[in-house]
């Protein structure tokens, strides 16, 4: 399977069966709760939302009593139909301290509180409930986000690892729910702390945390740019063939 996406850029039309971009939705955030003391997680209401897969993700925009907007991308965390509400999603914001908008909604926005939300977005970074391989997912940062709405997604229907990097112990996002889904036999999860050692993603790391080549995993790398094209080129040099490996990059959203 190759890259459906023309050079450059995203594919516009949705493939059958994942669900399209909505145009601006209003959104009420009906709950929130801190994940760690940068990250929170955001239940927010939206009428009309068509559905989505694991792995996509929303625009957020807010909109100032003056009229200035401001929008930025985040990845959807429940997994689809997760909590029996059509129409709600999770998203999970980690702090910027120098952000914009992520400190508004990890410290300001409060339940009742509206945003605007364009979406679902992205075809390619999904995980299709019939694919059937077993997934590897390998997260930096806060780059956890939609690969835990495909272990969410996936709930043990398929075999899982995750090499998860993040700074420290204290920076881990769902730190309990995935202990509490790895003591069962179809997730593994090994976590790779960069602070303070200064430890990085390695041909190493990677061969000890990840499957080999021969189980023809289907791999999702999601994370800060430098560490996703790390992780892909490392996984190559092991013999992933690159069409199995899809990558999300978290930057700064265009
Ligand atoms: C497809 C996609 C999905 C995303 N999903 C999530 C998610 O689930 N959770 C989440 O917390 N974030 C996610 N992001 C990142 C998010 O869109 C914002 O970039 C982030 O919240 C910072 O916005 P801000 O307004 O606070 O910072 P800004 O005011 O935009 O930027 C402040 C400073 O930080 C730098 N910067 C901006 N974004 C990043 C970044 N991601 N990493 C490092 N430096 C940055 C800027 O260059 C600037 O110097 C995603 C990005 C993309 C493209």
């Amino acid at each position: 399977m190759t890259d459906p996406r023309p050079a450059g850029g995203q594919r516009l039309v949705a493939p059958p069966g994942i669900p399209r971009p909505t145009s601006w939705l209003p959104a009420t955030l009906a709950g929130a709760r801190r994940e760690n003391a940068a990250a929170r997680t955001l239940a927010f209401d939206v009428p009309g939302w068509p559905g989505h897969r694991a792995g996509q993700h929303v625009i957020v925009r807010l909109r100032a009593e003056d009229g200035y907007t401001a929008q930025r991308s985040y990845s959807i965390a429940s997994a689809p139909g997760g909590d029996g509400s059509g129409d709600r999603i999770e998203l999970t914001v980690q702090r910027l301290p120098d952000g914009e908008v992520s400190p508004y909604l990890t410290d300001i926005i409060e339940p009742g509180d509206q945003v605007e939300i364009r979406g679902p977005i992205g075809s390619w970074f999904t995980w299709s409930p019939t694919a059937g391989a077993p997934v590897q997912l390998i997260a930096g940062g806060s780059g956890i986000v939609p690969l835990m709405a495909i272990i969410r997604a996936v709930n043990g229907t398929v075999p899982c690892r995750l090499l998860y990097s993040v700074r420290t112990p204290d920076d881990v996002i769902y730190g309990d729910e995935l202990e509490r889904r790895s003591s069962g036999s179809r997730l593994a999860v090994t976590y790779l702390f960069t602070r303070p050692e200064g430890r990085r993603i390695s041909a190493g790391v990677v061969a000890g945390a990840t499957w080999a080549p021969e189980v023809a995993p289907e791999i999702f790398a999601c994370g800060p740019s430098g560490f996703v094209e790390a992780a892909a080129s490392l996984l190559t040099d092991a013999g992933h063939p690159p069409a199995t490996i899809k990558t999300e990059r978290f930057g700064p959203t265009s």
